[in-house]
Protein backbone atom coordinates (compact mmCIF):
# COMPACT_ATOMS: atom_id res chain seq x y z
CA UNK A 1 0.00 0.00 0.00
CA UNK A 2 1.71 3.67 -0.80
CA UNK A 3 1.38 6.35 1.76
CA UNK A 4 -1.21 7.64 -0.05
CA UNK A 5 -3.27 4.95 0.98
CA UNK A 6 -2.38 4.35 3.83
CA UNK A 7 -3.37 7.92 5.32
CA UNK A 8 -6.74 7.56 3.61
CA UNK A 9 -7.48 4.25 5.29
CA UNK A 10 -6.81 5.85 8.33
CA UNK A 11 -8.06 9.40 7.92
CA UNK A 12 -4.56 11.02 8.45
CA UNK A 13 -4.07 14.30 7.62
CA UNK A 14 -0.46 14.92 7.06
CA UNK A 15 2.67 13.13 6.69
CA UNK A 16 6.12 15.02 6.72
CA UNK A 17 9.77 14.24 6.50
CA UNK A 18 12.47 15.68 7.51
CA UNK A 19 16.29 15.15 6.42
CA UNK A 20 19.40 17.14 7.72
CA UNK A 21 22.72 15.27 6.31
CA UNK A 22 24.71 17.87 8.52
CA UNK A 23 23.36 16.17 12.08
CA UNK A 24 21.87 13.48 10.55
CA UNK A 25 18.29 13.38 11.56
CA UNK A 26 15.75 11.53 9.62
CA UNK A 27 12.30 11.95 11.17
CA UNK A 28 8.91 11.31 9.85
CA UNK A 29 5.49 13.16 11.90
CA UNK A 30 2.80 12.02 11.45
CA UNK A 31 -0.78 14.11 12.28
CA UNK A 32 -3.48 12.33 12.26
CA UNK A 33 -6.50 14.37 13.08
CA UNK A 34 -6.80 17.93 13.98
CA UNK A 35 -10.37 17.88 14.70
CA UNK A 36 -10.20 18.96 18.75
CA UNK A 37 -6.83 21.42 18.18
CA UNK A 38 -3.16 21.34 17.54
CA UNK A 39 -1.71 17.55 16.64
CA UNK A 40 0.14 16.39 20.47
CA UNK A 41 2.61 13.48 20.68
CA UNK A 42 5.91 12.57 21.66
CA UNK A 43 8.70 12.37 19.50
CA UNK A 44 10.47 8.80 19.99
CA UNK A 45 14.06 8.40 18.92
CA UNK A 46 14.01 4.27 17.94
CA UNK A 47 16.48 2.52 15.14
CA UNK A 48 14.35 1.30 13.25
CA UNK A 49 15.08 -1.02 10.76
CA UNK A 50 13.68 0.42 7.99
CA UNK A 51 11.61 3.49 7.19
CA UNK A 52 8.67 1.72 6.08
CA UNK A 53 8.67 0.51 10.19
CA UNK A 54 9.08 3.90 11.37
CA UNK A 55 6.25 5.20 9.20
CA UNK A 56 3.88 2.80 10.23
CA UNK A 57 5.03 3.50 13.75
CA UNK A 58 4.35 7.23 13.43
CA UNK A 59 1.08 6.28 11.61
CA UNK A 60 -0.53 4.05 14.18
CA UNK A 61 1.01 6.54 17.25
CA UNK A 62 -0.81 9.06 15.90
CA UNK A 63 -4.04 8.01 15.47
CA UNK A 64 -3.32 6.48 19.49
CA UNK A 65 -3.23 10.29 19.97
CA UNK A 66 -6.01 11.22 18.81
CA UNK A 67 -8.39 8.65 19.91
CA UNK A 68 -6.26 9.60 23.54
CA UNK A 69 -7.01 13.07 23.87
CA UNK A 70 -10.96 12.74 22.83
CA UNK A 71 -11.67 10.28 25.19
CA UNK A 72 -10.41 12.36 27.67
CA UNK A 73 -11.89 14.75 26.67
CA UNK A 74 -8.86 16.82 26.00
CA UNK A 75 -8.49 20.25 23.18
CA UNK A 76 -5.65 18.75 21.37
CA UNK A 77 -5.59 16.34 18.34
CA UNK A 78 -3.56 13.30 17.57
CA UNK A 79 0.52 13.30 16.02
CA UNK A 80 3.76 11.87 16.81
CA UNK A 81 7.40 12.61 15.54
CA UNK A 82 10.04 9.62 14.78
CA UNK A 83 13.45 9.83 14.59
CA UNK A 84 15.04 7.20 13.04
CA UNK A 85 18.10 6.43 15.16
CA UNK A 86 20.33 4.96 18.21
CA UNK A 87 18.94 7.16 21.05
CA UNK A 88 22.28 5.80 22.97
CA UNK A 89 24.74 6.74 20.19
CA UNK A 90 23.39 8.81 17.41
CA UNK A 91 21.56 11.57 19.79
CA UNK A 92 23.26 14.95 20.06
CA UNK A 93 22.58 18.75 20.76
CA UNK A 94 22.86 19.51 17.03
CA UNK A 95 20.05 16.72 15.75
CA UNK A 96 17.61 17.57 18.06
CA UNK A 97 17.97 21.45 17.09
CA UNK A 98 17.70 19.97 13.43
CA UNK A 99 14.25 18.73 14.51
CA UNK A 100 13.34 21.89 16.48
CA UNK A 101 13.65 23.68 13.27
CA UNK A 102 11.34 20.68 11.70
CA UNK A 103 8.63 20.69 14.21
CA UNK A 104 8.92 25.10 13.66
CA UNK A 105 7.87 24.48 10.23
CA UNK A 106 4.39 23.15 10.74
CA UNK A 107 3.43 26.31 12.83
CA UNK A 108 1.66 24.84 15.60
CA UNK A 109 -0.31 22.32 13.77
CA UNK A 110 2.04 19.93 15.76
CA UNK A 111 3.59 19.71 19.61
CA UNK A 112 5.64 17.53 20.21
CA UNK A 113 7.04 16.48 23.47
CA UNK A 114 9.16 13.33 25.27
CA UNK A 115 8.29 9.66 24.10
CA UNK A 116 10.84 6.25 23.94
CA UNK A 117 14.22 7.53 23.57
CA UNK A 118 13.47 10.92 24.24
CA UNK A 119 14.06 13.15 27.61
CA UNK A 120 13.53 16.59 28.83
CA UNK A 121 17.56 17.44 28.57
CA UNK A 122 16.34 16.95 24.46
CA UNK A 123 12.99 19.33 24.77
CA UNK A 124 15.59 22.08 26.13
CA UNK A 125 17.69 21.57 22.76
CA UNK A 126 13.93 21.72 20.80
CA UNK A 127 12.65 24.61 22.34
CA UNK A 128 15.73 26.59 21.58
CA UNK A 129 14.71 26.13 18.33
CA UNK A 130 10.41 26.34 18.31
CA UNK A 131 7.69 27.13 21.11
CA UNK A 132 5.40 24.39 19.54
CA UNK A 133 7.00 21.97 22.56
CA UNK A 134 5.32 21.19 25.77
CA UNK A 135 6.43 18.73 28.87
CA UNK A 136 8.94 20.59 29.05
CA UNK A 137 11.33 20.41 32.87
CA UNK A 138 9.84 21.87 36.24
CA UNK A 139 13.01 24.04 35.85
CA UNK A 140 11.93 25.45 32.63
CA UNK A 141 8.66 26.15 33.89
CA UNK A 142 7.17 23.16 32.11
CA UNK A 143 4.94 20.03 33.68
CA UNK A 144 7.98 17.70 34.48
CA UNK A 145 7.73 14.04 34.54
CA UNK A 146 4.43 12.76 32.59
CA UNK A 147 4.48 9.34 34.34
CA UNK A 148 3.59 10.75 37.64
CA UNK A 149 0.13 12.07 36.12
CA UNK A 150 -0.21 8.26 34.43
CA UNK A 151 0.50 6.53 37.11
CA UNK A 152 -2.41 7.97 38.87
CA UNK A 153 -4.21 7.86 35.92
CA UNK A 154 -3.51 4.34 35.92
CA UNK A 155 -4.85 3.71 39.02
CA UNK A 156 -7.74 5.42 38.77
CA UNK A 157 -8.88 3.22 35.34
CA UNK A 158 -8.22 0.22 37.36
CA UNK A 159 -9.94 1.25 40.47
CA UNK A 160 -13.06 1.63 38.59
CA UNK A 161 -12.22 -2.01 36.86
CA UNK A 162 -12.15 -3.27 40.20
CA UNK A 163 -15.31 -1.93 41.35
CA UNK A 164 -16.77 -3.54 38.80
CA UNK A 165 -15.67 -6.77 38.94
CA UNK A 166 -15.54 -7.04 42.97
CA UNK A 167 -17.84 -4.30 43.98
CA UNK A 168 -17.34 -2.03 47.05
CA UNK A 169 -14.59 -3.99 48.17
CA UNK A 170 -12.49 -2.73 45.00
CA UNK A 171 -8.87 -3.13 44.76
CA UNK A 172 -8.49 -4.08 48.66
CA UNK A 173 -6.29 -7.38 49.51
CA UNK A 174 -6.09 -8.23 45.51
CA UNK A 175 -2.70 -9.32 43.66
CA UNK A 176 -1.46 -7.28 40.40
CA UNK A 177 1.04 -8.93 37.75
CA UNK A 178 2.89 -6.14 36.99
CA UNK A 179 5.20 -6.60 33.42
CA UNK A 180 7.73 -3.85 33.33
CA UNK A 181 8.66 -2.12 36.84
CA UNK A 182 9.73 1.15 34.91
CA UNK A 183 8.38 4.86 35.80
CA UNK A 184 4.48 4.27 35.47
CA UNK A 185 4.52 1.08 37.15
CA UNK A 186 6.65 2.32 40.03
CA UNK A 187 4.32 5.64 40.54
CA UNK A 188 1.23 2.90 39.92
CA UNK A 189 2.61 0.34 42.99
CA UNK A 190 2.89 3.23 45.03
CA UNK A 191 -0.42 3.97 45.33
CA UNK A 192 -1.39 0.23 44.99
CA UNK A 193 0.63 -0.29 48.17
CA UNK A 194 -1.91 2.22 50.10
CA UNK A 195 -4.63 0.00 49.05
CA UNK A 196 -2.89 -3.39 50.17
CA UNK A 197 -2.55 -5.20 47.27
CA UNK A 198 -0.50 -8.04 46.90
CA UNK A 199 1.87 -7.07 43.89
CA UNK A 200 3.96 -9.70 41.93
CA UNK A 201 6.77 -7.79 39.11
CA UNK A 202 8.99 -8.24 36.52
CA UNK A 203 11.20 -6.26 34.41
CA UNK A 204 13.79 -7.34 31.59
CA UNK A 205 16.62 -5.01 33.27
CA UNK A 206 18.32 -6.37 36.41
CA UNK A 207 18.20 -2.75 38.39
CA UNK A 208 14.64 -2.44 38.28
CA UNK A 209 14.31 -5.63 39.57
CA UNK A 210 16.68 -4.86 42.36
CA UNK A 211 14.36 -1.66 42.86
CA UNK A 212 11.12 -3.70 43.32
CA UNK A 213 12.89 -5.97 45.82
CA UNK A 214 14.27 -2.67 47.62
CA UNK A 215 10.41 -1.56 47.80
CA UNK A 216 9.44 -5.47 49.52
CA UNK A 217 7.85 -6.88 46.20
CA UNK A 218 7.65 -10.40 45.13
CA UNK A 219 9.67 -10.54 41.66
CA UNK A 220 8.90 -12.83 38.84
CA UNK A 221 10.68 -13.53 35.92
CA UNK A 222 9.59 -11.51 32.54
CA UNK A 223 8.95 -15.35 31.16
CA UNK A 224 6.50 -16.17 33.68
CA UNK A 225 4.63 -12.77 34.77
CA UNK A 226 1.77 -14.22 32.22
CA UNK A 227 1.22 -17.72 34.51
CA UNK A 228 1.32 -15.29 37.34
CA UNK A 229 -2.30 -16.37 38.84
CA UNK A 230 -3.59 -12.91 40.20
CA UNK A 231 -6.58 -10.52 39.81
CA UNK A 232 -5.43 -8.05 37.42
CA UNK A 233 -2.76 -8.21 34.96
CA UNK A 234 -0.86 -5.09 34.10
CA UNK A 235 1.21 -4.64 31.33
CA UNK A 236 3.21 -1.80 31.70
CA UNK A 237 6.21 -2.44 29.28
CA UNK A 238 5.54 -2.71 25.78
CA UNK A 239 2.72 -2.76 22.82
CA UNK A 240 0.85 -5.92 21.08
CA UNK A 241 1.34 -7.95 24.50
CA UNK A 242 -1.94 -8.99 24.41
CA UNK A 243 -2.19 -11.31 21.33
CA UNK A 244 -3.66 -14.88 20.67
CA UNK A 245 -0.27 -16.70 21.46
CA UNK A 246 -0.42 -14.45 25.56
CA UNK A 247 -4.47 -14.34 25.65
CA UNK A 248 -4.71 -17.85 26.90
CA UNK A 249 -2.24 -18.03 29.34
CA UNK A 250 -3.58 -15.07 31.14
CA UNK A 251 -5.19 -15.95 34.66
CA UNK A 252 -6.79 -12.76 35.46
CA UNK A 253 -10.24 -11.15 35.58
CA UNK A 254 -8.81 -7.81 34.62
CA UNK A 255 -6.29 -6.57 32.47
CA UNK A 256 -5.21 -3.14 32.90
CA UNK A 257 -1.88 -1.40 32.44
CA UNK A 258 -0.13 1.66 31.06
CA UNK A 259 1.63 0.39 28.12
CA UNK A 260 0.58 2.03 24.58
CA UNK A 261 -1.11 -0.21 21.95
CA UNK A 262 -1.50 -3.50 24.53
CA UNK A 263 -3.71 -4.95 21.80
CA UNK A 264 -2.03 -6.54 18.71
CA UNK A 265 -4.90 -6.17 16.41
CA UNK A 266 -8.88 -5.15 17.22
CA UNK A 267 -9.92 -9.35 17.21
CA UNK A 268 -7.50 -9.56 20.99
CA UNK A 269 -9.80 -6.72 22.26
CA UNK A 270 -12.63 -9.06 21.18
CA UNK A 271 -11.27 -12.16 22.59
CA UNK A 272 -10.22 -10.68 25.68
CA UNK A 273 -14.30 -9.90 26.31
CA UNK A 274 -15.51 -13.14 25.26
CA UNK A 275 -13.48 -14.78 27.60
CA UNK A 276 -14.89 -12.70 30.18
CA UNK A 277 -11.69 -10.45 30.81
CA UNK A 278 -12.34 -7.24 31.45
CA UNK A 279 -9.74 -4.94 29.42
CA UNK A 280 -9.09 -1.62 30.69
CA UNK A 281 -8.30 0.09 26.90
CA UNK A 282 -4.70 1.46 27.18
CA UNK A 283 -5.56 5.09 25.98
CA UNK A 284 -8.07 5.57 28.47
CA UNK A 285 -6.52 4.38 31.12
CA UNK A 286 -2.51 6.19 30.59
CA UNK A 287 -3.94 9.22 29.58
CA UNK A 288 -2.62 10.87 32.26
CA UNK A 289 0.90 12.37 31.17
CA UNK A 290 -0.87 13.72 28.08
CA UNK A 291 -3.38 15.38 30.46
CA UNK A 292 -0.47 16.55 32.48
CA UNK A 293 1.29 17.72 29.27
CA UNK A 294 -2.36 19.81 28.01
CA UNK A 295 -2.51 21.33 31.94
CA UNK A 296 1.05 23.54 30.64
CA UNK A 297 -0.38 24.60 27.56
CA UNK A 298 -2.34 28.19 27.31
CA UNK A 299 -2.21 31.50 29.25
CA UNK A 300 -2.38 30.26 33.19
CA UNK A 301 0.91 27.97 33.12
CA UNK A 302 0.77 24.71 34.71
CA UNK A 303 -1.40 23.61 37.47
CA UNK A 304 -0.60 20.25 39.05
CA UNK A 305 -3.93 20.93 40.57
CA UNK A 306 -5.49 20.90 37.54
CA UNK A 307 -3.62 18.13 35.86
CA UNK A 308 -4.45 16.17 38.91
CA UNK A 309 -8.69 16.85 38.87
CA UNK A 310 -8.64 15.60 35.26
CA UNK A 311 -6.70 12.64 35.86
CA UNK A 312 -8.51 11.83 38.57
CA UNK A 313 -11.68 11.75 36.05
CA UNK A 314 -10.45 8.87 33.94
CA UNK A 315 -11.58 6.72 37.19
CA UNK A 316 -15.55 7.98 36.30
CA UNK A 317 -14.42 7.34 31.98
CA UNK A 318 -13.57 4.02 32.26
CA UNK A 319 -17.06 3.26 34.45
CA UNK A 320 -18.21 4.52 31.52
CA UNK A 321 -17.04 2.91 28.72
CA UNK A 322 -17.80 -0.28 31.16
CA UNK A 323 -21.61 1.04 31.02
CA UNK A 324 -21.74 1.20 27.20
CA UNK A 325 -19.48 -2.08 27.07
CA UNK A 326 -22.69 -3.77 28.83
CA UNK A 327 -25.35 -1.65 27.55
CA UNK A 328 -24.38 -2.29 23.40
CA UNK A 329 -22.84 -6.09 24.49
CA UNK A 330 -19.39 -5.40 22.68
CA UNK A 331 -16.21 -4.89 24.29
CA UNK A 332 -14.59 -2.55 26.10
CA UNK A 333 -12.03 -1.76 23.37
CA UNK A 334 -14.97 -0.85 20.88
CA UNK A 335 -17.35 1.17 23.43
CA UNK A 336 -13.52 3.56 24.20
CA UNK A 337 -13.22 4.15 20.13
CA UNK A 338 -17.05 4.88 20.11
CA UNK A 339 -16.25 7.02 23.09
CA UNK A 340 -13.17 8.72 20.93
CA UNK A 341 -15.22 8.77 18.05
CA UNK A 342 -18.47 10.32 19.23
CA UNK A 343 -16.66 13.23 20.42
CA UNK A 344 -14.81 13.82 17.44
CA UNK A 345 -18.49 13.55 15.06
CA UNK A 346 -19.76 15.96 17.04
CA UNK A 347 -17.01 18.65 17.46
CA UNK A 348 -16.81 18.33 13.48
CA UNK A 349 -20.28 19.00 12.76
CA UNK A 350 -20.63 22.72 14.82
CA UNK A 351 -22.14 24.11 12.03
CA UNK A 352 -19.77 26.97 10.40
CA UNK A 353 -21.14 30.51 10.71
CA UNK A 354 -19.89 33.53 9.17
CA UNK A 355 -18.39 35.89 12.06
CA UNK A 356 -16.83 38.68 9.85
CA UNK A 357 -18.00 40.75 6.40
CA UNK A 358 -15.35 40.29 4.01
P1 LIG B 1 10.06 2.94 31.16
O1 LIG B 1 11.08 2.79 30.08
O2 LIG B 1 10.39 3.76 32.37
O3 LIG B 1 9.60 1.50 31.70
C1 LIG B 1 9.42 0.40 30.88
C2 LIG B 1 10.05 -0.79 31.60
O4 LIG B 1 9.67 -1.99 30.91
C3 LIG B 1 11.59 -0.76 31.62
O5 LIG B 1 12.06 -0.89 32.95
C4 LIG B 1 11.98 -1.95 30.74
O6 LIG B 1 13.19 -2.57 31.17
C5 LIG B 1 10.79 -2.88 30.94
N1 LIG B 1 10.62 -3.87 29.88
C6 LIG B 1 10.84 -3.76 28.54
N2 LIG B 1 10.55 -4.91 27.93
C7 LIG B 1 10.12 -5.77 28.88
C8 LIG B 1 9.64 -7.11 28.86
N3 LIG B 1 9.57 -7.82 27.73
N4 LIG B 1 9.28 -7.68 30.03
C9 LIG B 1 9.36 -7.00 31.19
N5 LIG B 1 9.80 -5.72 31.27
C10 LIG B 1 10.17 -5.11 30.12
O7 LIG B 1 8.75 3.49 30.43
P2 LIG B 1 7.47 4.15 31.10
O8 LIG B 1 7.54 5.61 30.91
O9 LIG B 1 7.23 3.56 32.43
O10 LIG B 1 6.35 3.64 30.06
C11 LIG B 1 5.86 2.32 30.13
C12 LIG B 1 4.82 2.12 29.05
O11 LIG B 1 3.75 3.05 29.23
C13 LIG B 1 5.33 2.36 27.62
O12 LIG B 1 4.67 1.48 26.74
C14 LIG B 1 4.91 3.78 27.32
O13 LIG B 1 4.75 4.01 25.92
C15 LIG B 1 3.58 3.84 28.04
N6 LIG B 1 3.16 5.17 28.45
C16 LIG B 1 3.96 5.94 29.21
C17 LIG B 1 3.54 7.20 29.60
C18 LIG B 1 4.39 8.09 30.48
O14 LIG B 1 3.89 9.11 30.96
N7 LIG B 1 5.63 7.74 30.74
C19 LIG B 1 2.28 7.68 29.19
C20 LIG B 1 1.45 6.86 28.42
C21 LIG B 1 1.92 5.60 28.04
Amino acid sequence: MDIMQRMSAEGHEQVTMFSDPGSGLKAIIAIHDTTLGPACGGTRMWPYESEDEALTDALRLSQAMTYKSAAAGLHLGGGKGVIIGDPHSDKSEALMRAYGRFVDTLGGRYLTTTDVGTTGRDLEYVRQETRHVTGLPLSLGGSGDTSIMTGLGLYMGMKACAEEVWGNGGLRGRTVAVQGFGKVASHLCEHLLEDDVRLVVTDVYDAALDRARDMGLEVASPDSIMDVDCDIFAPCALGGVLNPQTIPQLRCRVVAGGANNQLLSEADGEELHRRGILYAPDYIVNSGGIINVEAELGDAGYSPERAREKTERIHEIMASVIRTSQAQEISTAAAADILAEERLASVRAVRPVHSRCR
